[in-house]
């Protein structure tokens, strides 16, 4: 003879809806097989609980069952012989919260996701080049604190929940019909509960019911060197966070780089420009030019074309993905002068027709490699 259900939990023969349902949740939490691990006894008791839970919460069940015992509800007369654990937490989850009671039992949560959320983070070449560490202030939806996420006063220990009575807790509204073809079977999103499955009786005042508030996290990202303008970092469950404990969604960082004011980046590569007097080009000298790492002395040939391309290698940006470094690549500008005095002008027009000061370049059509760095550098 099977145990009568009423025993099971403990309760009247006139007991309230409400009174069956805090009974059932007391012995489903008190034999959770989170709390009894690999305990057949427990197990078999919460299974009994849970199928005494069914019938006596359905209004019809219970009736047949008060008028014929255990034969009224028969092989298809409703009684849900639970065979597997996971059913139950199916079954039942406007008790166990959608997360199956204490442990983190399944991901799956009742509450709609968050969205994901897409910044961007502007970087210096400088930073780029060394990698940087970033504390972002975000702002965003934070679970709200005083409800646990819930959205319902007294968060998970409140009894704040009643099963959507539109779609009996499914969160789907299932409508046949029939049709030539056969039979179809159309099924949406409950709109009364939002497909939830369930309804909040008292929601939390601090965020009206969404289990969610307007907030500002700091993030702390590591940057690594190398990256460049348009790549994404993605930090998962760093978004939104969802409506009434829904999945957070993702954090998506965009790098932009930051123009500089001395160099313009290709690649790996990295140009900067500078101007040198007349004299110094035909002479030689050592200039001093900017770099990634503070300032660099550079040794210039004598007689050093305008338009020369010096090469500083690995002063550019590394590689992301290997060990490889770009170069710092040094566009040589002459300075010709637009303002002359007397004797200034007096001593260039004697030199305009010496030998050494008519052009003379390399015979051959312009190296077409410095053609597309040039354009680069102007696009
Ligand atoms: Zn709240
Ligand atoms: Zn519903």
């Amino acid at each position: 003879m099977p145990e009568d259900y009423y025993d099971i939990l403990g309760v009247a023969q006139d007991a309230s809806e409400k009174e069956i349902k805090k009974a059932y949740r007391k012995k489903a939490m008190q034999y959770h097989p989170d709390r009894n691990p690999d305990d057949p006894e427990a197990e078999k008791k919460f299974k009994q609980a849970a199928e005494a839970y069914d019938v006596l919460s359905d209004q019809q069940k219970r009736q047949r069952y008060d008028r014929y015992g255990h034969a009224g509800l028969g092989q298809n007369g409703g009684a849900s012989g639970f065979q597997d654990i996971s059913d139950i937490f199916s079954a039942f989850n406007d008790i166990f919260g959608g997360r199956g009671g204490f442990g983190q039992r399944s991901r799956r949560t009742r509450g709609r996701p968050g969205s994901d959320l897409r910044i961007t983070l502007p970087l210096t070449l400088e930073e780029i080049a060394e990698g940087v560490e970033k504390n972002i202030k975000v702002r965003k939806f934070i679970g709200c604190e005083t409800c646990d996420g819930t959205g319902a006063e007294g968060g998970m220990d409140g009894e704040n929940y009643i099963m959507c009575p539109k779609c009996d807790g499914t969160g789907e509204i299932r409508q046949v019909s029939q049709s030539v073809f056969g039979q179809f079977v159309n099924v949406q999103s409950c709109p009364e509960c939002n497909g939830e499955g369930r309804i909040i009786e008292n929601p939390c005042d601090d965020c009206g019911g969404e289990g969610r508030v307007e907030g500002e996290e700091t993030i702390s990202i590591n940057v690594p060197p190398g990256v460049m303008e348009g790549n994404f970092l993605t930090l998962s469950d760093a978004g939104n966070a969802g409506l009434r404990g829904g999945l957070t969604g993702d954090l998506r960082i965009e790098i932009k780089e930051k123009e500089h004011q001395d160099f313009v980046r290709d690649g790996l590569d990295i140009y900067t420009d500078v101007y040198l007097s007349f004299s110094e080009a035909a002479l030689g000298t050592e200039v001093e030019v900017p770099t990634l790492k503070g300032r660099a002395r550079l040794q210039v040939d004598p007689g050093t074309q305008a338009g020369r391309i010096l090469r500083m290698r690995e002063r550019g940006i590394p590689d992301l993905n290997s060990n490889k470094r770009g170069d710092q690549m040094i566009r040589v500008h002459v300075w010709t002068p637009q303002q002359l005095n007397e004797e200034e002008l007096r001593m260039l027009e004697e030199l305009a027709d010496h030998e050494n000061f008519q052009p003379d370049p390399e015979p051959g059509p312009p190296e077409k490699s410095f053609f597309s760095r040039v354009r680069d550098v102007f696009s």
